[in-house]
């Protein structure tokens, strides 16, 4: 996708702040925190949200996931605990339509979200 920020981002194109990456996913700073870690990790494969995914891409899926307790863990949150977030729509907040987790922790937070 021509005009994704997070596509542009897996290629290069655009800069940001790396953790991890492997050859499924990256995962770097969120722009704009809120949290002291927060973390997005993003499939290299452009999908807008959950609503997009296939029985396909299932495996991708799950390598998202395990980048994330990765960089948890990398980031010292594994035993502080650490949420992991997945906007699906702009009526709950989605911003960037190319699938992404959001890694928070480092702060109390509550539940359920505002
Ligand atoms: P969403 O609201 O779609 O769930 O999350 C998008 C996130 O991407 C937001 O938390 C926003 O701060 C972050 N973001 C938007 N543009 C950029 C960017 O160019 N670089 C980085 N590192 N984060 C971005
Ligand atoms: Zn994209």
């Amino acid at each position: 996708m021509s005009d994704c920020i997070f596509c542009k981002i897996v290629d290069k194109k655009l800069p940001s702040t790396p953790v991890a990456e492997n050859q499924h996913a990256i995962a770097f700073r969120d722009l704009h925190p809120g949290a002291p870690t927060h973390i997005l990790v993003v499939p290299r494969k452009h999908v807008v949200n959950l609503n997009d995914a296939r029985e396909e891409d299932a495996a991708e899926l799950g390598h998202l996931l395990l980048l994330a307790r990765d960089v948890a863990k990398a980031e010292g949150l594994a035993e502080k605990g650490y949420r992991i977030a997945i906007n699906n729509g702009a009526g709950v907040g989605q911003s960037v339509f190319h699938l992404h987790l959001h890694v928070l922790g480092g702060r109390a937070m509550s539940w359920p979200p505002g």
